[in-house]
């Protein structure tokens, strides 16, 4: 089961999101703020993380770079939502560790390919195949 930390201040917002996701069949642990993000990280040992930018705490980004630097924790992709998806934000994301955005409101359907595609094994050099 694949397991998604949720990270949202709007209740509203997260108990949709949670919903949605939990209805494609993940296993979710969802949030209100930074620094309790930071905890269920390491608690919950997500797969992959929806990180709201705006946050009470600690901000998405704060809460990202501490993840990141959990042991065994650099390596989850982070999703982060912003209201601020302006480009000259994406750097700042991707400084955080964010390996990718989508910008605010984002239908959970969005956020649901989104999640997908950093489910994604990357993808291995063809190996030669026997003569
Ligand atoms: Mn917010």
């Amino acid at each position: 089961m694949t397991r998604v930390l949720v990270v949202e201040d709007n209740a509203d917002s997260r108990e949709i999101l949670t919903f949605e996701l939990e209805a494609e069949g993940y296993v979710v642990c969802a949030v209100g703020d930074g620094l309790r993000a930071v905890e269920a990280a390491v608690s919950f040992r997500p797969d992959v993380i929806v990180m709201d930018i705006s946050l009470p705490t600690v901000d998405g980004l704060e809460a990202t770079r501490r993840i990141k630097a959990e042991p065994g924790l650099a390596s989850v992709p982070v999703l982060a939502l912003t209201a601020h998806a302006m480009t000259e934000d994406e750097a700042r994301f991707r400084a955080a560790g964010c390996d990718a955005y989508l910008a605010k409101p984002a239908a959970p359907e969005a956020v649901l390919h989104a999640i997908r595609q950093l489910l994604v094994p990357p993808t291995t050099s063809p190996t030669p195949s026997d003569a």
